[in-house]
């Protein structure tokens, strides 16, 4: 492959001195745009519960069970298993880890007293998941991701012959940055793992899980329930929130778990806060009214994100169907596609972008430790920049691929 032509292609890009950034998941000002009534939706005199409690003042500290009963019907769980909190999901991972190295899993011993904790991470992954483990200087242990989700033989051998690995990290609906959808058997199989360690646990991340382009829920067997019928109700540990539905920085999240875990939790959380800002849980009880003023309001998310993923799988397949050893995802909701390079070219790629002034998550991010054992994998985010940015920044991006595999 003769690279004079991608070079001369990549040398005008850089004269143009484009600034986009595909880095991370943010949704576009248009989609900011779909909430703004959030911000208006609560009058002057509009500050009570429906139980009555005023909303301004401290208290209820697993949150108001209107906004319990919302991520409820969306989780398919019971308002008992909810706790709803601040603004942050991955908060809440990070809290419930930092919980489980220094007290233990429900009044258990520490994780971190049991010697050195490790997490299997299927991989690619959700690079923040990753941060969290080595935060708390947790050793990852990559599993491959297949296309109906991590590869369910290794999880099961590994979690039956390690008692120190603790936890595993899953985004089951559109995964980051995969964008798969966990099967049946794979959901079922996580229920059934017998793990060497009692005090395992799976962070089940559900971030995406209405967040499908056709609109409504991707139904998949829910991972509470499994569990309960597979004899462990503890295991999983739900998490979701609204990031992607109205404000990603001023949302409402909540974590999911048997009735005992939240209780737990709740103990926890008495001695972190005298309340959350249950002025924001009123505000989206309001603005949304419920499930289904969510559902309604996540197609006019589909609608704006739609044509941005049919444009990144449209310049993909024009520009790089003939390249030998690449290949991409088409998830049909979620975030991220996730583009695979021949191997040795993903870093290279990446660089060339970032040369032209293309920005992407550094390649390897997917990976535990940032190491990408084939250097392949880089994680396209097409929801920030506009139809027209886009188009520009997948040119840049092609031209790059094909430079990087000539060189
Ligand atoms: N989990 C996944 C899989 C994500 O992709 C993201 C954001 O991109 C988050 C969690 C962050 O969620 P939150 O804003 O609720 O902390």
């Amino acid at each position: 492959m003769n690279p004079s032509p991608y070079l001369a292609r990549h040398e005008e890009f850089k004269q143009r001195r484009l600034n986009l950034n595909m880095m991370r998941g943010i949704p576009a000002k248009a989609q900011l745009e779909l909430s703004r009534g959030l911000l208006t939706c609560l009058g002057d005199d509009d500050y009570l519960s429906e139980a009555g409690a005023d909303c301004r003042s401290y208290g209820i500290l697993d949150g108001l069970p209107e906004m319990k009963r919302i991520f409820a019907d969306i989780l398919e769980l019971t308002p008992g298993e909810i706790i709803v909190s601040g603004n942050s999901s991955l908060a809440l991972m990070f809290d419930n880890v930092a919980s489980n190295m220094s007290r233990g899993v429900r009044e258990d011993l520490p994780w971190a007293a049991q010697g050195h904790v490790k997490f299997l991470c299927p991989s690619p992954g959700y690079d923040r998941h990753f941060t969290v483990c080595d935060y708390f200087h947790i050793e990852m242990i990559p599993v491959k991701m297949t296309d109906t989700g991590p590869d369910m033989d290794e999880v099961e051998r590994l979690t039956a012959s390690d008692p120190l690995i603790k936890g595993i990290w899953c985004v089951p609906v559109f995964s980051n940055p995969t964008g798969i959808v966990y099967s049946d058997e794979t959901v079922r199989r996580f229920a059934n793992l017998k793990p060497a360690a009692h005090d395992f646990r799976i962070y089940w991340d559900n971030a995406y899980v209405i967040h499908q382009f056709a609109g409504g829920k991707r139904a998949i067997p829910n991972i509470v329930r499994e569990c309960e019928k597979a004899g462990n109700p503890h295991m999983p540990m739900v998490f979701s929130s609204f990031s992607k539905v109205s404000f990603p920085g001023a949302a409402v999240s909540c974590i999911a778990s048997s009735t005992e875990n939240c209780e737990y939790i709740k103990r926890r959380l008495t001695a972190q806060t005298i309340g959350p800002d249950k002025l924001r849980q009123l505000m989206h009880v309001r603005f949304f009214g419920g499930a289904e003023g969510v559902y309604q309001h996540m197609q006019k998310h589909a609608d704006i994100l739609r044509p941005k993923f049919a444009l990144v799988e449209e310049a993909l397949r024009r520009e790089l169907s003939g390249l030998e050893g690449c290949d991409w995802t088409a998830p049909e909701g979620g975030y991220f596609v996730s583009f695979n390079t021949p191997e040795g070219c993903a870093k290279r790629a990446a660089a060339l972008c970032s040369e032209a002034g293309v920005s992407f998550t550094p390649a390897g991010a997917t990976y535990p430790g940032g190491k990408d054992p084939k250097d392949r994998n880089i994680r396209i985010a097409p929801t920030f920049p506009s139809l027209e940015e886009l188009r520009t920044a997948m040119e840049v991006f092609c031209n790059a691929v094909l430079l990087a595999a000539a060189q």
